[in-house]
C-alpha cells in the first residue's frame, strides 16, 4: 500500500472518525436533553398532582363552607328568638320567622318596612338613640313597647364580618318569658315550691313529670314516688268513670278544667280539693304538658256545710229560716204557676206579749220559749207543710194541697190553740203566751213572696188590734190600715228622736169637789209632722206598745212634761199625772230613768202622779208592784187608771200601793143613757171607799153627770165639762 494510499485512507478515516465523534457527541447531547426534558415532565406532573390535590382540598372546604351556611340560615330562619337585620335607619333587610311573626300579629304590619313603626311613639324615640349608639360602639339594648302595648327587649348588635358597614342584627324578645334569665327563673322555681297549691305536671300521656313541695305535703308521696306515676294513684273512687272522661274532654277541647273533687292521699285518706287543670304547649320543644295546680280544702267544706246551716236554718229552733222560705216559696210558685187552680195559704205567726217575757226574764228563758213553739207549730201542720222562722218570735207556716179555706182556718185554730197552752220552761212561772195569726193565699193575694208576706203582715196587725190570739184573713180594707200604721210608726219613731219637733204634751185639770180651783192636771200626749194635725194617743200608744218603742216613748215624754214645767213655772203645789203603759214596767230601770229626767230638768219628782192601768199580766204585775212601791218611797203618787175596765180583783188592789182610782171615762159616758150602769158605778164606789182609795172620775161631760157622781161621794172631777186638755201656754192664761 501506498503511502499516498495510506495517507488517502488515513485522511478519509479520520474525516469519518471525526464526523463518528461528531455525531457521537451530538447525540450525547441530545440523550442528556431528553433526560433534562424527562426530568422536566417528572416536575411538572409531580406539581400538577400537588396542585390537583390542592384544589380538591379547596372543594372539600368550599362543601364545608356552603353546609355551614346553610345550617347559619336555618338556625337564624327558625330560632325561637325574633331576628331581623336592619340598616342604619332602622329599614328591615332581613327577618327570621319569629321576627316576622311577631310583626304580621301588630295591627299595622301591612307593607311597612321600618322596624320603628312597630313601636310606640316614645319606644320610637328611644330605639333610634339606641340604633345610633349601637352604630358608634359595636351593640346597645333597651326596651321597647310595640303597637300592641307588649313590652319587648332587644338587643343591637353590629356584626364584625365585615370591616365597615352599617347593617345592624337586631334580636328582640319578650320581657320576663326568657327562662334563660336565670333570675326570672329563679323566682319562679322559689315560688313554684313555696306556694301552698300543690301543683303536678304531667306530660301528654299523663306521666307525672313534675311535682312541687306543697303536692308532696297534700297528697303523701314525696318528688321521688310520684315522677313517672300516672295521677290515678291519687283517685279516691269517689267519682265514676265518666267524671274523668268528661274532665279530659272538656281539659282537649276547653283548654283547662276546674272544679272540685275527692281525691285520696297516700294514707288512704281521702280528701275534697279544688283542682285546675291547663292544657299547655311548650313552644320550644312542641310537647303538650298537662298543668294541675289544687288546694285541700277539707276546712273549707266542713265551714261551707256550716255556712248552709247556717244560711238556711234558723240554729235556735232548726227551723228553716227566711231564706229558705224564699226558696221554698219561689219552687212552689214556679211549680204550680201555670195552674193557677192550686192554692195556697201563708199564715204569719207572732206570739203575743212574747217581748215582754224576753224581756222580764231574760233571753235564756225567751230562747227555750221560742224552741217549744217551733215544736208545737210543726207538730200542728202536715209533714209536707213548711214551717219557718223568719225573725225574734215571727214564724211562717206555708200549707200546700188544700182543697178549701176551710181547711187552713182550721190549721189556725189548731196553731193558736196549741200555743196558747202555758209554757213550762227554766223558771217555775209558767208563761202565758198567744198568737195572732194573719192569713194571705196563693194567688188571689198576691202572685210572689212578697206581696203574700205583705199582706199576711196586715192581717196579722189586724189579729193583734181585733185583741190578740186570733186569726185574719186577709182583705183589701186591711192594706189601707197597714199603710197608715207604717205612717204611725215612723212618727212615733221621730218623736223618740226628735221630742221636741213632734211631742206636744196637752194638760187637762182635774178638780176636788166642791172647788173651782184645780187640783191636778193630766200630761195627754199628742204627736205631730210639722205642719199637720195633731194625732191622738189612741191611734199610737198601741202600736207603740207591740214594736217595743213604748219605753223610749214614755222617756221622751215625760222629758217632755219636765221641760213644760220648768219653763212654764206651773205652780208647784198642782201636781202633774203621768200616763205609763205596763209594758213601760217591763224596763228594770224605769224608776232611775223618770228620776234622772226629772233631776235634770231641776222638776221635784214628788209632783208627779203615776197612772197606771190594771191590764197588766199576772206575770209582770209583780215586778210592777215592786217598782210602784218604790215609787212611793221616792215620794210619787200612784193612782189606777181606767177603773173598772181591767180584771183587778178586790185582793189584787189590796196589794196595790196607791190610794186613787180613776172610774174610766165608759162608765161615766153611759151614766144618763143606761139603767145598769148608775148600779155599777155605784158598786165601784163602794168597793174603793172599803178600802179607804179616793175616786176620780174621768170624761164628765154633763152637769147631770157630776151631781150623780158629787151625790154618790165621788172625790174628784176631771172632763170636758171642767176644762178640755190643752197646751201648757194656755193653762198659764187661764
Ligand atoms: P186615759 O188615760 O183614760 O185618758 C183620758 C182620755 O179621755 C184622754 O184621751 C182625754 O182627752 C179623754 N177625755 C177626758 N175628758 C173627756 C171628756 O169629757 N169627754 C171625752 N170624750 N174624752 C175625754 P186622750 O188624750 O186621747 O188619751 C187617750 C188615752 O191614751 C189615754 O186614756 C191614755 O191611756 C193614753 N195616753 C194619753 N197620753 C198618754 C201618755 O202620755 N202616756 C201613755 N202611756 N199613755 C197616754
Ligand atoms: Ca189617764
Ligand atoms: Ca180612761
Amino acid at each position: 500500500m501506498s503511502n499516498s494510499t495510506q495517507t488517502l485512507l488515513t485522511q478519509v478515516e479520520e474525516t469519518q472518525l471525526q464526523e463518528l465523534q461528531l455525531y457521537q457527541q451530538h447525540n450525547r447531547e441530545l440523550l442528556s436533553s431528553l433526560e433534562k426534558t424527562q426530568m422536566e415532565v417528572f416536575f411538572l406532573n409531580q406539581q400538577l398532582a400537588e396542585l390537583e390535590s390542592e384544589s380538591m382540598h379547596h372543594d372539600a372546604e368550599f362543601q364545608d363552607i356552603y353546609h355551614e351556611l346553610n345550617a347559619l340560615q336555618a338556625l337564624f330562619d327558625e330560632s325561637p328568638n325574633a331576628i331581623g337585620i336592619i340598616n342604619e335607619h332602622g329599614k328591615i333587610l332581613k327577618a327570621n320567622q319569629a321576627f316576622k311573626t311577631i310583626i304580621k300579629a301588630l295591627p299595622n304590619s301591612n307593607g311597612q318596612l321600618f322596624v320603628t313603626s312597630f313601636f310606640d311613639k316614645r319606644s320610637k324615640l328611644s330605639f333610634n338613640k339606641h340604633l345610633q349608639h349601637a352604630l358608634e360602639m359595636g351593640h346597645s339594648s333597651g326596651e321597647v313597647t310595640l303597637t300592641n302595648h307588649e313590652l319587648m327587649g332587644y338587643n343591637l348588635i353590629k356584626p364584625a364580618y365585615k370591616e365597615v358597614n352599617t347593617e345592624l342584627m337586631l334580636s328582640i324578645n319578650r320581657m320576663g318569658l326568657d327562662s334563660s334569665d336565670s333570675f326570672l327563673y329563679r323566682l319562679a322555681k322559689l315560688a313554684v315550691e313555696q306556694i301552698k297549691e300543690g301543683l303536678m305536671i304531667t306530660d301528654r300521656d299523663y306521666k307525672i313529670v313534675y311535682v312541687n313541695h306543697s303536692f308532696s305535703e297534700i297528697t303523701g308521696f314525696s318528688y321521688q314516688e310520684a315522677i313517672g306515676q300516672s295521677p290515678k294513684i291519687l283517685q279516691s273512687g269517689r267519682h265514676g268513670s265518666s267524671f274523668y272522661e268528661n274532665m279530659y274532654d272538656e281539659l282537649n277541647s276547653k283548654g283547662w278544667w276546674s272544679g272540685e273533687i275527692w281525691n285520696k292521699r297516700k294514707s288512704g285518706d281521702i280528701y275534697p280539693e279544688y283542682l285546675q287543670i291547663t292544657r299547655t304547649l311548650d313552644e320550644t320543644t312542641n310537647n303538650v304538658f298537662y298543668v294541675s295546680s289544687f288546694s285541700d280544702i277539707t276546712s273549707r267544706k266542713v265551714y261551707q256545710q256550716r255556712l248552709d246551716r247556717l244560711a238556711f236554718f234558723d240554729s235556735l229552733t232548726n227551723l228553716p229560716n227566711r231564706l229558705s222560705l224564699e226558696n221554698h216559696v219561689e219552687n212552689l210558685i214556679s211549680r204550680i204557676y201555670p195552674d193557677l187552680h192550686s192554692i195556697f195559704a201563708f199564715l204569719f205567726l207572732d206570739l203575743d206579749k212574747f217581748k215582754a217575757i224576753n224581756d222580764t226574764f231574760g233571753h235564756s228563758e225567751g230562747d227555750a220559749i221560742l224552741v217549744q213553739a217551733a215544736q208545737r207549730i210543726v207538730a200542728s201542720i202536715r209533714s209536707d207543710d213548711f214551717a219557718a222562722r223568719i225573725g225574734g218570735d215571727e214564724f211562717v207556716v206555708v200549707l200546700t194541697r188544700i182543697t178549701s179555706k176551710k181547711d187552713v182556718i182550721q190549721v189556725a185554730e189548731k196553731l193558736i190553740k196549741s200555743l196558747n197552752e202555758p209554757f213550762n220552761v227554766k223558771t217555775s212561772v209558767p208563761h202565758h203566751l198567744g198568737t195572732s195569726i194573719g192569713i194571705s193565699f196563693f194567688p188571689e193575694d198576691g202572685l210572689n213572696l212578697d206581696d203574700l208576706m205583705r199582706r199576711a203582715d196586715a192581717a196579722m196587725y189586724k189579729a193583734k188590734a181585733d185583741g190578740r190570739n186570733c186569726y185574719r184573713v186577709f182583705d183589701h180594707s186591711l192594706e189601707k190600715m197597714a199603710e197608715e200604721e207604717i205612717r204611725l210608726l215612723n212618727l212615733v219613731k221621730q218623736s223618740i228622736r226628735q221630742p221636741k219637733q213632734h211631742i206636744k204634751m196637752h194638760y187637762q185639770p182635774i178638780f176636788r169637789q166642791g172647788s173651782n180651783r184645780p187640783v191636778a192636771f193630766e200630761s195627754l200626749i199628742r204627736i205631730q209632722n210639722s205642719g199637720e194635725e195633731h194625732v191622738r194617743p189612741d191611734r199610737f200608744i198601741k202600736l207603740a206598745e207591740d214594736n217595743s218603742l213604748i219605753s223610749d216613748l214614755g222617756l221622751a215624754i215625760f222629758e217632755q212634761v219636765c221641760c213644760d214645767l220648768k219653763q212654764s213655772g206651773l205652780p208647784t203645789d198642782l201636781s202633774i199625772e203621768v200616763n205609763l203603759s205596763p209594758m213601760q214596767f217591763l224596763n228594770d230601770g224605769l224608776l232611775e230613768d223618770l228620776k234622772s229626767v226629772a233631776t235634770h230638768n231641776g222638776v221635784d219628782f214628788k209632783r208627779f202622779n203615776f197612772e197606771v192601768t190594771e191590764t197588766a199580766t199576772i206575770e209582770n204585775l209583780a215586778i210592777m208592784i215592786d217598782i210602784l212601791q218604790q215609787m212611793r218611797t221616792e215620794g210619787a203618787d200612784l193612782l189606777l187608771d181606767d177603773f173598772g175596765t181591767g180584771y183587778a180583783s178586790l185582793s189584787m188592789l189590796k196589794n196595790l200601793p196607791t190610794n186613787i182610782i180613776k172610774i174610766d171615762r165608759s162608765f161615766i159616758m153611759d151614766l144618763d143613757s143606761s139603767e145598769q150602769t148608775p148600779k155599777l158605778v155605784l158598786a165601784l164606789i163602794t168597793m174603793a171607799k172599803s178600802l179607804g182609795l179616793k175616786i176620780v172620775a174621768e170624761g164628765v161631760e154633763t152637769e147631770a153627770q157630776k151631781q150623780w157622781l158629787e151625790e154618790n161621794g165621788v172625790d174628784y172631777f176631771q172632763g170636758y165639762l171642767l176644762g178640755k186638755p190643752i197646751p201648757i201656754e194656755e193653762v198659764m192664761h187661764e
